[in-house]
């Protein structure tokens, strides 16, 4: 069964399931254009996720093969997973952020190998123990989810429109959940009138009941040292200085009120960053702050894979604490801990 809404204002929405996946489903946007309709997003890579997707546009009034284009708020596969089997089923173009499209292109020359080296690297400078590190040292032949993305064919210009016949749509760089997230700006009245500035396609960045999550830009070929939850925090007060009359997530559900969740996100990062400072009063290893950071479950329930999303997401606020003067590297650490100033 399709299940689609009908947000007014020529915009509906799929959902499109992700497999095994507590998030349920991504909502994948279908706007009309003169030319067809265009998609914000595609959806998880997986057989019944393409079914919902083809349904779900049969129950718009349309087809995967109308579709005239392709936009995508970031390269995570429930987002990007599909572009590329709706691009051979239409001809549609594919557009994307030039920092994620890096990725991609990454993600397609890189062999496995050479990511479980690097990321067992990273994960012994972060203070994990050996038996965390090991797996990654005699990988099974895993396969890694979103291995071949498709490699977008337009890029996505921050702050320009995206040039959908007879609409406007304009880009908006939100980096922070990935480098070159973006959220898409639909510059028209809201169809029921309501006060504020168009609409919004928030993609990861912006969701009303959860945080997206950021960890650090993982890069084999790149030693810059970034500052995701910086970019991230930058970017949620961009989005509400805007002020759409409505947000259209990628997923959950749509609402008003973007000011209002941005301040509560910001205080939300704001306490968790003063938390973490009252646990580096003692030395930690990214690793040894990960296991003591409030998650959604203990931290012997976290599973592994979890757990080196958890860390990452550690060592982002590391960044940001050590960014603004508030934690230091413990000088010769090793591996390396920080505490608070
Ligand atoms: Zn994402
Ligand atoms: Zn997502």
């Amino acid at each position: 069964m399709a299940k689609t809404f009908d947000h007014g204002g020529g915009v509906r929405s799929v959902q499109v399931p992700i497999p095994d996946n507590p998030l349920g489903h991504t909502l994948v946007y279908v706007v009309d254009t003169d030319r067809g309709p265009v998609l914000v997003d595609t959806g998880w890579d997986d057989p019944a996720s393409w079914d919902a997707l083809t349904a779900g546009l049969a129950a718009c009034g349309t087809s995967v093969q109308e579709v005239h284009g392709v936009v995508i708020t970031h390269h995570h596969p429930d987002h990007h997973g599909l572009s590329g089997q709706v691009r051979e089923a239409s001809g549609a173009w594919v557009a994307m952020h030039a920092a994620d499209a890096a990725i991609v292109r990454r993600a397609r020359q890189t062999r496995p190998e050479r990511w479980y080296a690097y990321m067992a690297a990273k994960l012994t400078a972060a203070g994990a123990p050996e038996e965390h590190v090991a797996p990654l040292r005699a990988p099974r032949r895993r396969t890694l989810p979103g291995l071949a993305p498709a490699l977008p064919d337009r890029e996505i210009v921050p702050g320009e429109l995206l040039g959908l016949p007879g609409r406007r749509l304009r880009a908006i760089w939100t980096p922070g959940h990935t480098p070159g997230h973006v959220c898409l700006h639909l510059e028209e009245e809201h169809p029921a009138r309501r006060p504020g500035h168009g609409r919004l396609f928030s993609g990861d960045h912006l969701l009303p009941e959860i945080t997206p999550h950021i960890g650090l830009y993982e890069d084999p070929d790149d030693a810059t040292v970034t500052d995701p939850l910086g970019d991230y925090l930058d970017s949620l007060e961009r989005v509400g200085r805007l002020g759409p009359a409505e947000v259209l997530p990628a997923h959950q559900y749509s609402f008003g009120d973007a000011p209002g969740r941005v301040r509560e996100l910001l205080v939300h990062h704001e306490q968790r960053l003063t938390g973490l400072l009252a646990l580096l009063r003692e030395p930690l290893t990214p690793w040894q702050l990960a296991e003591r950071m409030e998650w959604n479950r203990p931290w012997p329930d976290i599973p592994y894979g979890s757990r080196t999303i958890a860390v990452s997401e550690a060592e982002a606020h590391l960044r940001r604490l050590v960014k603004l003067g508030r934690a230091e590297p413990v000088p010769g650490s090793e591996p390396v801990a920080y505490v608070a100033v």
